[in-house]
């Protein structure tokens, strides 16, 4: 059997416009014409495969898009949205009624914290949070109305790995599902591939790449993605966090490129962990023998793309982080700006920006630190420039 690559499955697609454009032709129509009147109530009613009824269900272009997700991450469907967090809360409300209980990791995205810890009680949907690195502690905090298990591959600020093979384990023992956010480590991680029901993304990141939009995807089986839409019953149909069309096909133009832009954001990453080891600076890079996650991810990921682009240093305070983000900024090192995945590097202090909703003292519980700086390192052609300018800065 040919072994599965997910840039390769991205190579393979063909999607040619209809006048045979080499790029998909836009579709910006809201709503689609039939030429029977019959075909109009099947599709009503699910039962016409290549159908498009009306675009906040489905869309040619969304649909591209949607594909070569799929294809990338070896899923049978995929389903496009407005944003990660339209991804994120669909998913889950589509799984979760009234009554139900996730166990979710303690180190999320701020907004997907903040929906599980504030929103998610106003439906009686429980959540216990947890370190998802401890295999044991996740076992216990299973209950029997547990539906859920969420994760994210690569976990912000402090870049821990979830054990995927090891969760999707304990979730289908329990006849739970487990959802994980891969924003941080497309083409790296295959989250299918190894036992993952659902996988969310922020495409604003690196699947984008650009910082010019809001996207984000959920990849699934048929039934799932069909389930979300499905006219009567479905989250993703219903709450409509639809992505737009016009975006879908900027995105799938960039999605061609990320396999480029993925390794020299890792080789860049890395250049960097070495030199702050050289000089003795306190960092977390999963990609670094040290990194108490080394040996999971090199088990899980796929090869040539490197250990990914994120990059943390601990500075121990806030002060002395925000005085070296502002020297950086001076220095053209890049933006002071939370998100991350551009081609310049972003950097901000996670426990006062993109982690402020999380609590102060679960923000130690986890051991982030006050002055820890998280940095998206860019697409720069010689980084040996950017790190000395990066000493600089620290002095
Ligand atoms: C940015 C981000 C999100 C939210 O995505 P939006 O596109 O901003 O809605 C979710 N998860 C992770 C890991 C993110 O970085």
């Amino acid at each position: 059997m040919k072994k599965f690559d997910p840039s390769n499955a991205i190579q393979d697609l063909r999607q040619f416009g209809e006048f045979g454009g080499v790029n998909p032709s836009v579709t910006d129509s809201a709503t689609f014409t039939f030429m029977e009147a019959h075909t109009m109530t099947d599709t009503f009613h699910g039962e016409t495969e290549g159908c498009f009824l009306y675009s906040r269900h489905w869309n040619p272009s969304n649909k591209y898009l949607a594909d070569a997700l799929a294809a990338m991450e070896n899923t049978e469907s995929a389903w496009v949205t407005g944003s990660g967090m339209g991804a994120i809360t669909s998913a889950i409300l589509q799984i979760c009624s009234a009554g139900d209980h996730i166990v979710a990791s303690m180190t999320t995205y701020g907004g997907t914290f903040a929906f599980m810890k504030n929103y998610l009680p106003k439906f009686n949907i429980e959540v216990t949070f947890v370190n998802m690195n401890d295999l044991d502690g996740v076992r216990k905090a299973i209950r029997p109305n547990t539906k859920m298990l969420y994760a994210e591959t690569m976990s912000n600020p402090l870049l821990r790995i979830a054990d995927l093979p090891n969760l999707s384990k304990i979730a289908h023992e329990h006849n739970a599902k487990l959802v994980v956010d891969n924003t941080f480590t497309p083409l790296i991680v295959t989250p299918a591939n190894h036992g993952v029901d659902v996988v969310v993304y922020s495409m604003t990141k690196f699947i984008n790449g650009k910082n010019d939009c809001v996207a984000g995807a959920i990849c699934s089986t048929h039934e799932f993605i069909n389930s979300l839409i499905d006219v009567n019953s479905g989250t993703a149909m219903l709450l409509g966090p639809v992505l737009d069309p016009k975006l879908s096909s900027s995105i799938l133009k960039n999605l061609h490129t990320l396999h480029i832009r993925m390794m020299q954001h890792s080789k860049n990453a890395m250049y960097l962990a070495e030199r702050f080891k050289e000089i003795g600076l306190k960092f977390n890079y999963p990609g670094m023998p040290e990194h108490p996650d080394h040996e999971l991810l090199k088990s899980i990921m796929n090869k040539d793309y490197g250990f990914g682009g994120m990059i943390a240093i601990d500075l121990d305070t806030e002060k002395r982080s925000f005085e070296v983000m502002e020297k950086m900024q001076n220095a053209d090192i890049g933006y002071l700006a939370v998100s991350l995945g551009y081609f310049k590097t972003l950097f901000s202090n996670s426990g006062k920006s993109t982690s402020s909703e999380i609590p102060e003292d679960v923000q130690k519980e986890m051991g982030m630190s006050e002055g820890l700086i998280r940095f998206s390192v860019g697409l720069d052609m010689y980084i040996e420039r950017t790190f000395e300018k990066i000493v600089e800065c620290l002095k």
